[in-house]
């Protein structure tokens, strides 16, 4: 899973397994959750806006960088959506290029610019000065630390699944994340784990999510910003502050589109009654999968699919510990751990 609905799932596997292990920043995730599922979902991925819009209705349609034949509203033409700032026209996947590699830090820099990825080795230094700097400049609520736990959790969900970094053991039908087994993975998850499992309100979580403000740290971590702070120190190369107002743009245009964007999710994951009176997913997705809902379940329970999401959980706990451990400052906090989770869940 990769999309809203796998990173709301990891961020909350993630908190799980943090504040079981007592990491005094879960505590912090979970007072602020909106704004750490938001850091999860869009502290990363800055392609959340339309691909398109539909020429019958005008309206604006899909989802960044992925292509669009006819629309989904009247199965009519479109026409390339661009976002509009200071006189220039930007398509979605030019803001890829731009500052989607900067987002995932140990992938998906442009081709020009692979040589900025940062190592695996190094990110509890980076995300320890990012915490840290965001303690200084960006406080005094706990919000913003909550944006960027949830950004971490992004990327080292993101590169496990994405298998930039080795480690998650997952075959599922045809491999680990492919294009037929991302709707088992996102229906499975959402279902059977979110909803029976840990309970979820998602309509309610992903409203929430998408209603929290943009948090400008957002621009310090992504180095597209005023240099300064420990990451200026650690991390001295690819500061880029002249593209600040555009990347102020791409940031509100993700919240405006992300409420959307979470409704059109939302309604593919739906159930519908199947022929032998069962749920079953809807009818495009199973005849691009080929096989039905139960089946998928069936697949995903045969591939310990639960057993891998347990994995990542964990090593989204073990990044906690380690930033932690790389900064004096955040090894001081602790203490109070708050409510615990099921009365902060309570909500959704
Ligand atoms: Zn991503």
């Amino acid at each position: 899973m990769s999309g809203i609905v796998g990173h709301t799932l990891y961020a909350v596997l993630g908190v799980k397994a943090a504040a079981h292990r007592g990491v005094a920043l879960a505590a912090i995730a979970t007072r602020n959750f909106p704004s750490y599922l938001a850091g999860a979902y869009l502290g990363s991925d800055i392609q959340v806006m339309p691909e398109a819009w539909c020429v019958d209705t005008g309206r604006e349609v899909g989802f960044g960088t992925v292509p669009l034949a006819k629309s989904p509203l009247t199965g009519g033409a479109v026409r390339p959506w661009v976002l509009k700032h200071e006189g220039r026209e930007y398509r979605p996947m030019e803001i890829h290029e731009r500052f989607y590699g900067r987002a995932h830090l140990v992938f998906g820099w442009a081709k020009a610019e692979r040589g900025n990825a940062v190592p695996w080795d190094r990110l509890d230094e980076y995300f320890a000065a990012v915490l840290e700097d965001t303690l200084e400049f960006f406080g005094p609520s706990e919000r913003a630390v909550a944006y960027v736990l949830g950004w971490m959790v992004h990327v080292v969900s993101d590169s496990l699944i994405k298998s930039q970094r080795a480690g998650l053991e997952l075959h599922l039908v045809d491999g680990k994340y492919t294009p037929r087994n991302r709707p088992i993975q996102d229906l499975v998850g959402f279902h059977e784990i979110g909803v029976k499992e840990f309970r979820l309100n998602w309509p309610a979580l992903l409203a929430d999510l998408a209603a929290t403000p943009v948090e400008p740290v957002q621009a310090h971590y992504m180095r597209v910003a005023e240099k300064r702070g420990r990451l200026a120190r650690e991390f001295p190369e690819q500061w880029e502050p002249t593209q600040r107002g555009l990347l102020d743009a791409v940031l509100a245009e993700n919240r405006r589109w992300c409420a959307q964007h979470a409704r059109d999710e939302l309604k593919a994951m739906e159930l519908v009654r199947g022929a032998d009176g069962r749920p079953d997913c809807n009818a495009e997705i199973r005849r691009s999968v080929g096989l039905s809902y139960d089946q998928m379940v069936a697949v995903a329970e045969k591939a310990h699919f639960r057993r891998a999401l347990g994995y990542i959980g964990d090593v989204i706990a073990d990044m906690m510990e380690a930033t932690v451990r790389a900064s004096p400052r955040l090894a001081q906090l602790g203490g109070d751990h708050g409510p615990g989770w099921e009365t902060w869940m309570k909500r959704w």
